[in-house]
């Protein structure tokens, strides 16, 4: 059983889709494990004018009969209690303070306090500017805030909404919500890369040919088109998830695992993000859309509801970005997303160089090439490793042949694991910051997306440019080709 941790959870936004889908089920994990038992209440927040009886039901149907029996999670949802709330409305935040000291009396939760942003994003400067000026945040507990993305949609945005929760928040009690950093393969890296010379070795420009960071989805936008019209995928995929990855695969070692050291490396690399001019954007970034799927089954983007007939808005890009310090320079790392693709992946593909083959004559490799070492790091659906090294096959001399090392997780093993918001959960109870983003690291980004996103919106693309169920526009393995390199996740070209 884990040590039990006090606090109250507020959560604005407690009828809402996240809430539900994700974070009450979440809890509802921490309650079996003993991360909370007796002494922690939740409050939800939303417009609906709600009783606590009602709530608890809502929350009782969120949980699945699979993680629990009916009597746990029974005695577990007793511990929520709802507010009726308006964001713009002071006196909602005066009855939310009273509500919540009587519950940590009640509870005796030592008076900490979990702010979770689960509403839309223009409210999250509103809701902590209220905690402050209505006098929410308790003096003897601890009072944390964890907001959701996206974290604003350009750096003047996110620099308006950091300063307006800055005003109430240090940046020590804030939890920037990137659910990436809460998948397993992806808090493996830091270990993985420092904890086995035989990789630590190699992680560098001497070695490797280049990076690859894919995140793929089959789904295309669905419910979601409102958001994604205002978004699209550079913001909603590549800013904060495939930089955040990138930003583990490249920073340098830190000098111990700490939040801070972490977050101190990732900031650095993200400072040396390039600098663009437009015709650099060009020929670095590209962006699709889907059409339909060659069978005409799955609907093109800008057929889907709440869809501009002549929508800009890319839901595919690919990039390549040059990180010019002594352990990078010259490496591309590309990275790459997109909805509708032929498969669902997320995955990392380090290429090694070839080595120039000295000693073998092509006679003596009977005229077969060796191909180059790669290593992959499947972050999801499923979770492991595979390196692929030249070796040969038995009886047949020394005609190279590729030989992969796995490393699978079982389903069983998979399905123990934890999901990223238990992870992320777990981690705000207990104060650790490292696998939330900082400020200085969306800075950073943002300044690096918006070169890119500038350019595109000045520039009408020629959309739609892949079919659904591909490997995403032909212009993405282009991008690669010309510096004679393709994609380790690719084995046709997409159109
Ligand atoms: P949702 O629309 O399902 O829920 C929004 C919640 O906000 C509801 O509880 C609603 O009652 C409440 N609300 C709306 N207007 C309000 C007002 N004026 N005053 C008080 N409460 C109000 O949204 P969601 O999908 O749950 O997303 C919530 C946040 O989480 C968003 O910032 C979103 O970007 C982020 N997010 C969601 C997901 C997801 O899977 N749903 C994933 C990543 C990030």
């Amino acid at each position: 059983m884990a040590k039990e941790q006090r606090t109250i959870f507020i959560i604005f936004g407690g009828s809402g889709d996240l809430a539900h889908r994700k974070l009450y089920p979440a809890l509802f994990k921490l309650y079996v494990k003993g991360y909370l038992q007796d002494h922690f209440a939740v409050i939800g927040t939303a417009r609906r004018p709600w009783s606590h009886e009602y709530f608890r039901q809502t929350v009782m149907e969120s949980i699945g009969a699979d993680i629990g029996d009916q009597e746990k999670i029974s005695s577990f949802a007793q511990h929520f209690y709802y507010q009726a709330h308006d964001v713009n409305d002071a006196n909602h935040y005066v009855a939310l303070k009273k509500l919540a000291a009587q519950l940590s009396q009640q509870y005796q939760t030592g008076a900490n306090q979990i702010f979770y942003m689960a509403v839309a994003p223009r409210f999250f400067g509103t809701v902590a500017s209220h905690i402050n000026s209505e006098g929410l945040l308790t003096a003897q507990g601890y009072n944390r805030l964890v907001i959701e993305k996206p974290f604003g949609r350009d750096l003047k945005s996110a620099t308006e909404l950091n300063s307006s929760i800055a005003a109430t928040f240090q940046e020590n009690q804030i939890y920037r919500i990137d659910h990436y950093l809460g998948k397993e393969m992806v808090q493996a890296l830091p270990l993985l890369r420092f904890t086995n010379p035989i990789l630590e070795a190699v992680w560098n420009k001497n070695y490797l040919s280049n990076v690859q960071i894919t995140l793929a989805e089959t789904l295309g936008v669905g419910e979601r088109a409102g958001y994604y019209e205002t978004a699209g995928a550079l913001r909603d995929m590549i800013q904060n998830h495939a930089l955040q990855i990138l930003g583990l695969v490249a920073m340098e070692k830190p000098q111990e695992f700490s939040s801070a050291a972490v977050h101190q490396e990732k900031s650095r690399l993200f400072a040396q993000l390039p600098t663009y001019s437009p015709e650099q954007v060009a020929v670095n970034f590209v962006r699709g859309q889907y059409g339909a799927d060659h069978k005409g089954n799955q609907l093109a983007y800008r057929q889907a509801d709440n869809v501009a007939d002549d929508s800009p808005i890319e839901t595919f890009v690919a990039g390549k970005i040059l990180i010019d310090n002594p352990r990078w320079q010259g490496v591309p790392f590309y990275v790459r997303s997109g909805k509708r693709l032929c498969q669902k992946t997320t995955r990392i593909d380090l290429v090694f160089k070839t080595t120039a083959n000295k000693i073998f004559s092509q006679a003596q490799l009977q005229e077969v090439a060796t191909q180059p070492v790669i290593l992959s790091i499947f972050v999801e659906p499923t979770q492991g490793l595979s390196l692929a090294l030249n070796g040969t096959n038995p009886g047949m001399a020394l005609r190279p042949f590729m030989h992969t090392l796995d490393f699978w997780q079982s389903q069983e093993e998979m399905s123990n694991s934890q999901e990223a918001y238990e992870k992320l959960l777990i981690d705000i109870i207990h104060g650790d910051q490292t696998n939330f983003t900082n400020w200085q690291e969306q800075e950073h980004t943002w300044r690096f997306i918006d070169q890119i996103r500038q350019y595109w919106d000045q520039n009408v693309p020629q959309f739609p440019n892949y079919y659904s169920n591909s490997f995403g526009p032909k212009a993405s393995n282009e991008l690669l080709a010309r510096d004679g390199n393709e994609w380790v996740w690719s084995n046709e070209f997409g159109q």
